[in-house]
């Protein structure tokens, strides 16, 4: 393993004079030449020649050998990236560089792994945030205006009860994984570079359950019914949702729990609409209330009624503004939106209908009078 030191630091392609893709048999034949000329027992006493042929011997035990060859070239390659970050050369098991195809591959692989590992690779003894949970709850429209403290009911993955999570069938401990020691990763060490890989022993989890628990089939999770206080804020609208921070999924290895999301479905009023922060309601008048004026009671969703006063001659289908009687909430303050409605009576008594006819034959003007001009 020594000798990868001297391949990244020696060109022995330049050592024999032959070209970096000679074929196999000028290479020997090159190697051939070399030694004779440089042989020691020709040049008894020259340290200069014994150097030199050294020098061709390991080159040749390289370039003549083909896998060692193919080694050799991977190392070259290689070479630059590393600059003088070599492992102690010639110490046992300290530099085990092995490239090959597949070696390549692989070391790409996990230069991509450790890139990611960053943002939270699921096989790693990190500490996870537990994922989010979805729900849905179905308000009443006033529940909804007002905001509402309400138990959710739902069925979601938490810790195993019968095992507290540990996977482990009770009686039994999970053991720290004899692979990577507990720590759920194994370091690499490719001589240029180190890494940490999740360790396969182990999944990453860093220990080892030899007897799964029966409940969770050691899993350390089961599907539980669970019940979730929740505080819905004043003025949720039907389809919004509302993130409960960590309500949601229990995390692992000791990360964060997940957040609940509570899709809202929010029930019509029978009188009350909305619109944004405004409620809206229709309220009937009278025909004597429209023409003349005055102070008509109207509805407010959660309080006394309010007076609302009308102008002499309000025309029906107008809106009316009472201020601070919509949805409340920390933020705004919405109104209660009025559209007055001219209720036509659909049965007349005697004294009625006399006083309508009255109105009739004193009224002197059409209101179509205009379409008459036109014609
Ligand atoms: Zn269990
Ligand atoms: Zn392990």
């Amino acid at each position: 393993m020594a000798a990868q030191r001297e391949w990244y630091e020696k060109d022995y392609y330049k050592v024999l004079g032959v070209a970096d893709d000679a074929v196999p048999k000028d290479i020997t034949k090159a190697y051939r030449k070399l030694a004779r000329e440089s042989h020691p027992d020709t040049h008894p006493g020259d340290d200069a020649a014994e150097e030199r042929f050294k020098e061709i011997s390991a080159a040749y035990d390289v370039l003549g050998d083909e896998a060692k060859r193919k080694e050799y070239d991977e190392v070259r390659r290689l070479g630059p990236m590393a600059g003088g970050q070599f492992g102690p050369a010639g110490g046992p098991g300290g530099y085990n560089f092995n490239v090959g195809a597949d070696g390549l591959g692989d070391l790409l692989g996990q230069m991509f792994n450790r890139g990611r590992r960053g943002g939270g690779s699921s096989a790693s003894a990190a500490p996870q945030r537990g994922a989010d949970v979805d729900a849905r709850l179905t308000l009443d429209f006033a529940d909804a205006v007002r905001g509402i403290t309400t138990t959710l009911h739902l069925t979601s993955d938490a810790q195993c009860s019968t095992c507290n999570g540990s996977g482990a069938k009770p009686g039994t401990q999970p053991r720290v994984c004899s692979q990577c020691g507990g720590r759920g990763v194994i370091d690499d060490n490719q001589g240029f570079f180190s890494f940490s890989s999740p360790c396969r022993g182990c999944g990453g989890a860093g220990v080892v359950v030899d007897t799964p628990c029966p409940t969770c089939r050691g899993s350390g999770s089961e599907r539980r019914a669970r019940e979730v206080q929740a505080r819905i804020p004043a003025g949720v609208a039907d389809g919004q949702k509302i993130r409960l921070k960590g309500r949601g999924a229990p995390g692992r290895n000791g990360g964060p729990v997940g957040d609940l999301i509570v899709e809202c479905h929010v029930t019509p009023h029978p009188r009350f609409g909305r619109h944004g922060a405004d409620l809206t309601v229709r309220v009937p008048i009278t025909f004597a209330e429209a023409a003349l004026g005055g102070d008509i009671d109207v509805p407010t969703l959660d309080g006394p009624q309010v007076t609302l006063r009308l102008k002499p001659g309000t025309q029906t289908g107008t809106r009316h503004r009472v201020r601070g009687k919509g949805i409340v909430t920390q933020k705004t303050t919405g109104d209660l939106i009025v559209t007055v409605d001219v209720h036509v009576p659909t049965e007349l008594d005697a004294q009625q209908r006399a006083a309508i006819e009255a109105l009739a034959a004193a009224t002197t003007v059409s209101p179509r009078h205009h379409d008459r001009d036109a014609e």
